[in-house]
């Protein structure tokens, strides 16, 4: 029995808010349930699962406009997998990283791997952002576009630094929520467990023509790269709708679901369109709450897809998530390393806006009750 009973009118029809493991859409699961008995348990070597790969693939070419000559590499382990992928097979000897949150910083740390020239870091304070500045001597810049766990957005565009200088986005939680112009960026890595509410363990790389001929050279160079860690091993699988090893195949269901879904109700630009709409309601009414405020100051840093509100001393945010938790509503609860007074929300693209409107009045209706 809840400490505090929320009246079932106010509560959100689905209670996930958290920023992955995100909202996985009942069609989705259809689609599963639809497509799985068929394909689960058969070898991924074969044309069926092939088939499938193929179909994300190019679901997200669509998804993301992607110019001629960019493709769609993916690969097992996730966007952290990447992070070292990306160590041994992108970078060739020095990178310059934007560093604003836990995430950033896991990617800078990656990029110190002792074969490569330190890299620089530009780092900024939790709740405000940094920018990558083109300088001599750097091969690749990089930045999360949605530091997940402050709750910071950056803008892609190309760093004009020295010729064949790659532009990286970590994209892991913007990815199918958030506009981008694939001609702003080389690499665009993501992991299908935010925007497209799939499972977690596989990363997906939009990457340019002079990205994949960095990952050529550097293969080419004598490097010692791990077969599992190989940016080339997996273009070459993927550009035969496979991957090295075994990926799971449920994953790749839930997202083609999801892939397909935003395509056919607009593409990214409705996307990005629902995300701004669900962030905006949160923001205004953190804005005009007496308690409560964007923990994000300045609101051209504020990300459209995870929402962070900081509560002032009088209230206890983690008593706001403990009774949204025993009624349903779950993880709204802060990054953990951050320690602050503060819920973190997603507003990814499989949220309804009217859960956002009805997680607003379960907050108001609780702040009511244990203010
Ligand atoms: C979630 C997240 C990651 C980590 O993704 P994994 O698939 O768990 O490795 C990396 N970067 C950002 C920005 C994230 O939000």
């Amino acid at each position: 029995m809840p400490s505090l009973v929320i009246p079932a009118d106010l509560l959100p029809a689905d209670g996930r808010f958290g920023c992955g493991p995100s909202k996985v859409r009942p069609e989705q699961l259809a689609h599963l349930a639809e497509f799985g008995p068929a394909l689960l348990g058969t070898s991924h070597r074969q044309a069926p699962v092939k088939n499938l790969v193929g179909r994300v693939r190019r679901g997200l070419g669509e998804l993301f406009s992607l110019p001629e000559g960019y493709e769609v590499v993916l690969g097992n382990g996730g966007s952290t997998a990447f992070w070292d992928s990306a160590a041994v097979s992108l970078i060739e000897r020095r990178a310059q990283l934007a560093s604003f949150g836990e995430f950033g910083a896991k990617f800078a740390k990656a990029a110190g791997a002792p074969w490569l020239e330190a890299p620089e870091v530009r780092t900024a304070a939790p709740g405000t952002s940094a920018r990558a500045e083109a300088a001599a001597g750097f091969d690749v810049y990089a930045w999360p576009q949605n530091e997940t766990s402050t709750g910071v957005q950056a803008p892609v565009a190309r760093v004009a630094g020295d010729a064949g200088a790659l532009t990286v986005i970590d994209a892991t939680s913007a990815a199918g929520g958030t506009a981008v112009d694939a001609r702003e960026f080389d690499v665009y890595y993501f992991a299908p467990q935010k925007n497209f509410a799939a499972d977690g363990g596989l990363w997906f790389a939009l990457m340019s023509p002079a990205a994949i001929e960095r990952v050529e050279r550097v293969a080419a160079s004598g490097r010692y790269i791990p077969e599992f860690l190989s940016l080339k091993n997996a273009v070459d699988n993927s550009r035969l709708d496979q991957t090295l090893n075994t990926p799971a195949l449920a994953t790749l269901l839930l997202m083609e679901n999801q892939i397909d879904w935003i395509n056919a109700s607009g593409g990214l630009a409705w996307a990005d369109a629902r995300t701004r709409e669900s962030s905006g309601l949160l923001y205004e009414w953190a804005e005009a709450s007496s308690v409560a405020t964007p923990f994000v100051a300045d609101a051209a840093d504020r990300s459209q897809v995870v929402v962070t509100i900081d509560f002032d001393e009088s209230v206890d945010a983690s008593a706001i998530s403990k009774v949204l938790r025993e009624n349903g509503v779950v993880d709204t609860e802060p990054y953990r390393k951050l320690g602050r007074n503060q819920l973190r929300i997603a507003t990814f693209t499989a949220i309804e806006p009217d859960d956002v409107r009805k997680l607003l009045a379960s907050i108001d209706h609780v702040l009511e009750r244990i203010g």
